[in-house]
């Protein structure tokens, strides 16, 4: 971290790009002497800031995408037309409101 900012910072202020320019709060708290030091470097701290954003952007956690690996028993080929579940001893009725992991799902229905 540059001189200017890190002085800035341990202030305790908060400086942040706005576009092309610098955002500092809370800015009614700076004193002339730090507002002119904040001009006479504020490239410098720009550069740094960029350069925290583009690091920051290379490690990003990237998203994952995660299979679902959840069926709707109208999906399976267990379910008979009455809605009976023919891998079931007791042939229940499975409420179909939702997916479920289910051990003993048989592939979708052509
Ligand atoms: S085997 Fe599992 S997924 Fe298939 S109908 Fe029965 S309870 Fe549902």
């Amino acid at each position: 971290m540059s001189h200017a900012l890190t002085k800035i910072k341990a202030a305790g202020f908060v400086v942040e790009l706005d576009g092309m320019d610098l955002a500092v709060s809370p800015f009614s708290k700076l004193t002339p002497p730090q507002v002119l030091f904040l001009k006479a470097h504020k490239a410098e701290i720009i550069q740094e800031l960029k350069q925290e954003k583009a690091s920051n952007d290379n490690h990003a956690p990237e998203h994952v995408l995660v299979e679902d690996d959840r069926h709707y028993c109208s999906e399976c080929q267990h379910l008979n037309y009455l809605g009976r579940c023919k891998a079931s001893p007791t042939r229940y009725s499975p409420a179909d409101t939702h997916p479920r992991r289910c051990a003993i799902y048989l592939g979708i229905k052509k």
